[in-house]
């Protein structure tokens, strides 16, 4: 009897409050699951192979994006990330386990999953870390244990609005490990929503290593294009 109860709940909900796509803002179906509508859904476009960058100048050893960076999922993500629209967690996690799903070398030796972290000034305006979130999921789904492993000592500038010699500098020291023993000799999992220039991910990726993890692998959401 769950079903019926659900529907009529969510029918006069959507009548004071009718759902919209988070992406383009059209009208939805009442059970329309994800809060997306299915034209924006299917303008996703899964990021092509080889699916990871890894060089020499980076401190991670893959960094893998499941999705590009553009039209209806950038949206996405700035509403998740910028107004808390906690709900579309379910499809954005969704697009990484199912990327997941059909490239297991990623999760191949992983023993803990971990993010990046945001400021704790950030935090409490944001109210959560939207990499967390996606981190949490993705733990939940294949049963590997998440550890709040960094923590950000200082707020820094976005990446893209600096010059390269900046960006050098900007991210220095700015990520530090929170618990050694937690850390040392595994194999970890780094999640976050964007990657740009992978900086971030691979100043992330120093601190674990400076604090004795074996190694470090990254996925993304989406990749900047
Ligand atoms: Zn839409």
């Amino acid at each position: 009897m769950d079903e019926p109860i659900v529907s009529v709940t969510k029918n006069f909900v959507n009548l004071i409050y009718p759902l919209r796509c988070a992406a383009c803002g059209k009208s939805l179906d009442p059970l329309e699951e994800f809060g997306v509508c299915r034209v924006c859904l299917n303008k996703i476009r899964q990021n092509p192979k080889p699916y990871s960058r890894s060089c020499g100048l980076f401190f991670f050893e893959r960094a893998y994006s499941a999705c590009l960076y553009e039209g209806a999922l950038k949206e996405l993500i700035h509403v998740f990330k910028y107004k808390s629209k906690i709900s579309l967690a379910k499809i954005l996690s969704k697009l990484m386990i199912d990327f997941i799903k059909e490239n297991d070398e990623i999760l191949y030796g992983i023993d803990i999953i971990t993010f990046v972290p945001i400021q704790a000034r950030r935090l409490r305006e944001r109210g959560f870390n939207q990499s967390r979130t996606l981190a949490l999921n993705l733990s939940k789904e294949f049963g590997i244990p998440i550890t709040d492993a960094l923590k950000k000592t200082r707020l820094t500038k976005p990446q893209n609005e600096l010059t390269r010699n900046e960006r050098l500098t900007n991210l220095k020291d700015a990520f530090k490990a929170r618990d050694r023993l937690k850390i040392k000799g595994h194999t970890i999992l780094l999640i976050d929503d964007v990657m740009t220039t992978g900086a971030t991910l691979s100043e992330c990726s120093k601190a674990l290593l400076d604090a004795g993890a074996a190694s470090v692998r990254c996925l993304t959401l989406a990749r900047g294009i």
